[in-house]
């Protein structure tokens, strides 16, 4: 996504300050910005399948306990949430384990 910003900005320039339905610099933009979201979506939704075929598998065997389980599953999504907020996190964890 990043060299498409790159590409956008160049061919189109900066965004602009308010947004126009009627602008073409406003109107490549939202198309950039539709884009990304799709592409995050897609990401999201993948990394869940991972997730779900990780708890999947019989996870007593290489996880002692639920807590460890638990501390794995924090850290995973620590780190491909980054952005989320610790409620945001929480939930996620809360969902997880229901999988
Ligand atoms: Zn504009």
């Amino acid at each position: 996504m990043k060299r498409i910003k790159e590409a956008v900005k160049e061919y189109y320039g900066k965004r602009c300050l308010d947004h126009e339905p009627e602008c073409v610099v406003c109107q490549a933009w939202a198309e950039f910005d539709e884009a990304k979201r799709a592409v995050g979506i897609e990401r999201r939704r993948r990394k869940i399948k991972i997730m779900e075929a990780l708890l999947s598998i019989d996870t007593r065997k290489w996880l002692a306990t639920d807590k460890e389980k638990d501390r794995l599953m924090s850290k995973w999504i620590d780190e491909e949430y980054s952005e989320a907020t610790d409620e945001q996190k929480a939930n996620l964890l809360k969902l997880f384990k229901e999988v």
